[in-house]
């Protein structure tokens, strides 16, 4: 491949490193021989560079990271560097993506094109990083150190038209955008002007004070990644320091942060959800199908928030419910979520005009004829489940995806209510499932590749988060969430308080510890399932402290009382005298001496809940890989991303300590029901024998 294409004058650079133009060391020696050919060429006067495919370039390659600094010339920021002082006039053309250290890359160049709907940002705070290449120091130079600060806090991406006028760049376009960095490079050459980012002033007034407030505005979790406040100090510098200086700066504190756990966390997890968007088996060579329009039936806390999921995302959605009262309910609903987001400034008025009017209401299941997916959303009931999918069955066109969203029934038999079980799947949103990231998609054994792979691409375009599992009890998430509820209450009857094992969790990282996320789910629905779960494995044991607090009619936040009380207007829960007594009582029932019990057994007893059961699920082949297992603890219940995630976390420190620290508590003073609690899943033994990695466990080949 050549290294340029002379167009007029003017030397083309391509970025062509499918799909993404991701920015290693072999596209970085590409850019850089270029660069020094362009420079030296009499037939060139000055220089673009475009990407090839679906955009610029999505940024640099984290995989790269390990490796050691000097095996890694020329660095991104050596190639910027470059860039910045070529005597020649070097233009960016963006469309698609530019990304990271792709839009670093493109802020080196002396001028920028960009298609209006080109998706710009700098994401690298969600890795526990600082921009490293040049992103602090140049992009306060070109918009302002404030508009600058925001974007890289934020992590967002921004389409082009919306940065306009921020100094970014110097067009953006809806026509050809190659063509207009070829004039405008041409331009340039002929004017005999170059504006190096890197020598332009960076002031502005108060700063002292903007970055003192900025700071005080971050809220940071202990042990988190100090990432937001790495940036603030790094822009800080583009005003107080020469170029050159603040740059040391970036490059130092990207450093310091490559090597930190947190960033190890993170990036697992970063690459754990794109590796649980692969399809299952013969699902990654299948074509998905179109889904342009879609239903959802049953319009409760689940089927409002599904819907709007959906219409957040463009896709026309026909709400079914039992009758006219039901739906206007349900509709009402959502109309009232709409107009509360625009008048808090979410939504403007016409997006969310727009939004409401994407979603139409039926009680008549022939509405959904048409459909090309349809969702079942409506009560946990498996003879309420039959008779829904045997009306769909009868009314759905051939071709349609009939879905449900159980969190807890056999996906395998409501397929079996049709005459079609390879046609449905089951697509298990979290509440409330307009907002909540994770998407489970639950794959039956008759669930073919085609369903597969169209509900896989669904989830990326409504934004979610979506991992793959095999039917089971609760799937992966619900399933480990059990041990783990378990586990928190035998805490309880062994000595610690609600609260005590909340704030251990939540110190140690977890959004809400089990008792808060209990009373916000709802303590009458937890029942429910602790219930089903023990009649299938009636020898396991929860704390009767669970069944006394919703015999109080303590069913959570709804009702102001849980775990906690609730004062209205306050979002703080309130340690409950009656409850505690409770805990105490119950422990004297059962006979045992309460002891203390250190913050660190908690977080290991629960922690190790999780592990073990991930693991079984793993072995069973409900879960494709460990990573998956990660991703739908990090995304769904509230586990610290930065931590890894479960499985990251066992394999952190060696399954050999896992093990021993589980006996450890299995012969520890926990009571007698509860030892065999510790038995170790098959798979943990073996891994740690033989001292493989959770992480090299394959499934069993899928569909
Ligand atoms: P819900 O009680 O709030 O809503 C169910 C709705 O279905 C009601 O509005 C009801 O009128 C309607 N309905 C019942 N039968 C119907 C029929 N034959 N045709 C049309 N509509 C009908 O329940 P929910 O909390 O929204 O749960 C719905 C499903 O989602 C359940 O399977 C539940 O297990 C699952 N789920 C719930 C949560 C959660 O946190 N609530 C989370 C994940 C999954």
């Amino acid at each position: 491949m050549s290294l340029y294409q002379v167009t007029d004058g003017v030397a083309v650079i391509t970025l062509d490193r499918p799909p993404l133009n991701t920015l290693g060391l072999p596209l970085r020696r590409h850019l850089d021989n270029a660069l020094f050919a362009a420079q030296s060429d009499s037939q060139v006067n000055a220089i673009v560079l475009k990407g090839a495919g679906r955009g610029f370039s999505a940024g640099g390659d984290i995989t790269e990271f390990d490796q050691p600094d000097n095996d890694q010339e020329p660095s991104p920021r050596a190639l910027h560097d470059h860039i910045e002082a070529s005597h020649k006039p070097v233009v960016a053309a963006l469309h698609g993506m530019a990304l990271g250290g792709g839009l670093e890359l493109a802020l080196a160049c002396h001028a920028r094109v960009a298609h209006c709907a080109t998706q710009v940002g700098l994401p690298e705070v969600h890795l526990g990083l600082v921009p490293g290449a040049g992103g602090t120091q140049r992009l306060p130079r070109l918009t302002g150190p404030e508009k600058a600060l925001n974007m890289i806090l934020s992590g967002r991406t921004f389409r082009a038209d919306t940065l306009a006028g921020s100094g970014l760049f110097d067009a953006v376009t809806t026509d050809d955008v190659e063509a207009q960095a070829i004039t405008l490079a041409a331009t340039l050459a002929t004017a005999g002007t170059i504006s190096r980012t890197g020598k332009r002033p960076c002031n502005m007034d108060n700063a002292q004070a903007f970055f003192a407030y900025t700071r005080s505005t971050l809220r940071l979790q202990p042990g988190a990644s100090t990432a937001p406040l790495d940036c603030v100090d790094c822009v800080e510098a583009a005003t107080l320091k020469s170029f050159h200086r603040g740059q040391e700066q970036e490059s130092n504190t990207f450093r310091n942060l490559r090597n930190s756990p947190q960033f190890e966390g993170l990036r697992h997890v970063f690459l754990a959800e794109r590796k649980a968007l692969t399809p299952p088996g013969k699902a990654q060579q299948v074509k998905p199908l179109p889904l342009n329009t879609t239903a959802v039936i049953g319009g409760g806390t689940m089927g409002t928030g599904i819907a709007m999921a959906m219409a957040n995302a463009g896709i026309p959605v026909v709400l079914v419910e039992r009758d006219d009262t039901a739906l206007a309910r349900a509709l009402t609903t959502i109309r009232d979520h709409y107009e509360g987001s625009a008048k808090r400034g979410k939504l403007s008025a016409e997006k969310a005009a727009a939004n409401t009017a994407l979603i139409s209401g039926a009680t008549d299941y022939s509405a959904v004829s048409d459909c090309d997916l349809i969702i079942e959303a409506v009560f946990e009931d498996i003879a309420v489940k039959c008779q829904v999918f045997e009306r769909l069955d009868a009314i759905a066109k051939p071709e349609a995806i009939l879905a449900t969203n159980t969190s807890m029934l056999d996906v395998n038999r409501i397929a079996q209510f049709t005459r079609r079980p390879q046609s449905v799947v089951g697509l298990h949103f979290f509440s409330p499932a307009h907002i909540m990231k994770l998407l489970e998609i639950v794959q039956g054994d008759l669930t073919s590749a085609k369903v597969m792979a169209t509900v896989l691409t669904l989830g990326k375009k409504i934004g979610k988060t979506s991992v793959v599992s095999g039917v089971c009890e609760g799937f992966i998430g619900n399933r480990m969430l059990q041990p783990y509820l378990m586990q928190a209450g035998m805490l309880l009857d062994e000595g610690a308080l609600p609260q005590q094992i909340d704030s251990a969790m939540e110190k140690w990282g977890m959004a809400m510890g089990p008792f808060r996320m209990c009373d916000m789910a709802g303590n009458d629905l937890g029942g429910k399932i602790r219930e089903q779960h023990l009649s299938n494995h009636p020898q396991l044991v929860y704390s009767r402290c669970f069944i006394e607090v919703e015999a109080m009619g303590r069913f959570g936040q709804k009702v102001g009382r849980g775990w906690y009380d609730y004062i209205p207007g306050q979002r703080a829960p309130v340690p409950s005298e009656e409850v505690n007594s409770a805990v105490i009582a119950e422990s004297a029932r059962l006979g045992l001496q309460r002891r203390f019990i250190s913050d660190e057994e908690i977080v290991g007893r629960l922690s190790l809940a999780l592990v073990n059961e991930g693991a079984r699920i793993l072995e069973e082949g409900i879960a494709q890989r460990a990573s998956d297992i990660d991703v739908v603890y990090t995304a769904g219940y509230g586990f610290p991303t930065w931590r890894g995630g479960p499985m990251f976390q066992a394999q952190q420190r060696g399954l050999v300590d896992v093990l021993t620290t589980m006996s450890r508590f299995a012969n520890g003073p926990t009571y007698q029901k509860a030892d065999d609690f510790w038995s170790p899943a098959p798979l943990l033994s073996r891994l740690a024998a033989s001292g493989e990695s959770l992480f090299n466990v394959q499934a069993p080949e899928a569909v």
